[in-house]
């Protein structure tokens, strides 16, 4: 919640900043301010006090707050690295997602120690607690300054401003161009570090200079930074890319081209378990399995739309016996073909077709990442055809069955967004407002009766329809887009799907799209970091690894090993001339769930010796009792 605070004429004195009211009138409230919104705009605190109304003190836990205090420690950087290296030229310094960054032209090389010196620098300006000063100058005077102050990246920048005036903000001998806001002064930061350095064509343009980045990130106090380093160390552990080369699992290679997914033994492995998972629990649902090719004629695309407002998202042409065909983006126009491949009636209603259907989509190569932002994935698509009187219930069921398949995940903290139309606009979205009606209404009830909190998004509808959005916290509190429920009102009307009612007549039916795992890529590389590569058993790759003692033991090794896989389970032996020590750490870092140690007693005995993943020693079990233990937990999905 923000504070927000009446300014009146009364309590003004002549010439007086926001810093300097709020001194006066709320001393409480000025230490946790970093900026002042008022009339919708951004203000320093060093900035006039506003005429009589509300003004909204901004803070460092406001989205914008966070970034006047990166941005503003972003210039703390500049100052530091022009005082420690005078030829540097500087370029941007802008707040990021998380924290900031500055791009520098130097002949010298940003090394770790540099960096510390840069901080031990900084750290002397916070202690001098420089005033940051806004200054407003004519452009040309700002060019010329920088001309003779050569720095030519500042001197591009400011001939492409239109503006006459620019703004420039100050603290000691410093100056930077800057829109602003600021904090008030260089004593205002509290705790930093300097993360990293990568290169950066300037303008992200490889035809220019290569420079240097540095990123680093601000908090208010030491606490708030030492947290944030220790996730962060936390999620580099765990990065998927870095997890799925270490446990063998998938590469994205440069070879294949950006952004292709090759899945390597393990990581189909899980793959199919959880596409199997997928398909049954979709059969038991009543959904129906559905097949459809990669490419359809451009005439499909034309129908459906998707030539006139997804095309830049899209490959191809390629052509066939002169016809132009396209690479499928999304599978909706293909199981809207199976719809209309007869004559339904209200009887046959509702239809649930289901597919795992691989689509490839454009994204630009900078935005690659992983799994996470590919080219070629698969979705985990459903489409629900059904009647409005059937809505109610197949939305409430699509919904029941969302959180029953994130809970199998290891999911079971959600943010949900229920996005609707907004007020005034209703002329630019498709379908009738009764449709909208009846839509708004299955979402809602849905939720309500299911219990789940969410938040109502006017105005964030896509013009087709309604929605909800799912997002995932994973183990690391982070964020994750997951399952949505889209209505469409566009594909029904322009494919003229149609269905016979009780009435005899023709109506047209609603349709739902329903992803579940969103992309199949994009769900593993989440959940190879929400686990941190450490499957539950059910979708480890490898279940158990046997491990001789000696190899007097080889023998009833590879017996407990057929064992368990005749009873569906998989199981390696480690059959190796290396030390018992050697192969059980190999075996902890490939995150295997159990290893069975067997050695001249077990195979006296036909027991294992059990060492568990987590729990560790869990001592001698007949081999029977282990396997039967294991089965049960893969078939409770280990939420027995
Ligand atoms: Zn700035
Ligand atoms: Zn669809």
């Amino acid at each position: 919640m923000s504070i927000v605070l009446e300014v009146s004429d009364r309590d003004r004195a002549p010439n007086q900043t926001i810093e300097g009211w709020l001194t006066r009138t709320h001393p409480e409230v000025l230490e946790r301010a970093v900026a002042a919104r008022a009339a919708g705009r951004l203000l320093d605190l060093t900035a006039p006090l506003p005429a009589a109304g509300g003004l909204e003190i901004v803070e460092f836990s406001d989205e914008q707050g966070r970034e006047v205090y990166d941005h503003s420690t972003s210039h703390l950087m500049a100052q530091a690295v022009t005082s420690l290296l005078p030829n540097a030229k500087l370029a941007i310094g802008p707040a990021i997602a998380e924290g900031f960054y500055y791009d520098f032209d130097s002949v010298e090389t940003f090394t770790p120690e540099r960096l510390e010196e840069i901080e031990a620098t900084m750290r002397e300006l916070i202690g001098r607690d420089l005033p940051i000063e806004r200054v407003e100058m004519p452009r040309a005077q700002a060019i010329e300054m920088y001309r003779d102050a050569n720095q030519p990246y500042k001197v591009e920048l400011l001939e492409e401003i239109p503006d006459g005036t620019v703004s420039l903000y100050r603290q000691g001998d410093f100056v930077d161009l800057c829109r602003g806001p600021h904090l008030p002064r260089t004593g205002r930061i509290g705790a930093f570090k300097l993360l990293s350095v990568a290169g950066a064509y300037w303008r992200g343009d490889e035809k220019r200079p290569m420079l240097q980045r540095i990123y680093g990130i601000a908090f208010p106090t030491q606490g708030q930074l030492d947290e944030f380093l220790r996730l962060r160390e936390q999620a580099a552990l765990r990065d998927h890319r870095r997890l799925g080369r270490e446990l063998d699992l998938y590469s994205v290679p440069e070879e294949l081209g950006g952004g292709l997914v090759l899945w390597h033994p393990k990581g189909a492995l899980v793959r199919y378990l959880i596409e199997e998972f997928w398909r049954r629990e979709h059969l038991k649902r009543g959904y129906q399995l559905v097949f459809t090719p990669h490419i359809a004629r451009a005439r499909l695309w034309e129908i459906s739309g998707h030539l006139s407002f997804y095309k830049d998202s899209m490959y191809g042409p390629l052509t066939i016996e002169d016809e132009e065909y396209r690479i499928k983006p999304m599978n909706c126009p293909f199981h809207v073909l199976i719809y209309k491949s007869r004559l339904r009636s209200y009887r046959d209603l509702p239809i649930r077709y289901c597919e795992l259907g691989t689509v490839y989509r454009y994204e630009r190569s900078g935005v690659l990442h992983g799994l996470l932002r590919v080219r070629g994935f698969t979705q985990d698509d459903a489409h629900i055809i059904c009647t409005p009187e059937q809505i109610g219930e197949e939305v409430k069921q699509a919904l029941e069955f969302t959180l029953f398949m994130m809970n199998a995940f290891g999911y079971q903290d959600f943010e949900v967004d229920l996005s609707v139309r907004g007020e005034a606009d209703h002329a630019k979205y498709m379908g009738t407002d009764d449709e909208w009606g009846i839509a708004e209404r299955s979402l809602t009830e849905a939720l309500e009766s299911r219990g789940v909190a969410y938040k109502r998004a006017p105005g964030e509808a896509v013009f087709y329809g309604p929605k909800i959005d799912i997002k995932l916290r994973d183990s690391m509190r982070r964020v994750w887009q997951g399952p949505t429920i889209q209505f469409d009102f566009n594909l029904t009307s322009r494919f003229n799907m149609e269905y016979v009612g009780a009435d005899g007549a023709r109506h047209t039916p609603l349709m739902v799209h329903r992803a579940l795992l969103g992309s199949i890529e994009r769900f593993m590389g989440g959940l190879v970091e929400h686990y941190g590569g450490a499957f539950p058993t059910w979708l480890a790759p490898v279940q158990a690894m046997v491990v001789p003692i000696t190899d007097r033991q080889h023998d009833y090794a590879q017996q407990v090993k057929r064992r368990l896989e005749e009873e569906g389970l998989r199981a390696e032996a480690d059959l190796r001339n290396e030390s018992m020590r050697l192969k059980i750490r190999e075996a902890q870092l490939q995150k295997i769930p159990y290893m069975l140690v067997v050695g001249d007693r077990e195979q006296a005995s036909e027991t294992v010796a059990v060492r568990a993943r987590a729990g560790g020693d869990q001592g001698a079990q007949a081999l029977d009792q282990f396997i039967e233990a294991v089965k049960a937990e893969v078939a409770s999905r280990g939420q027995a």
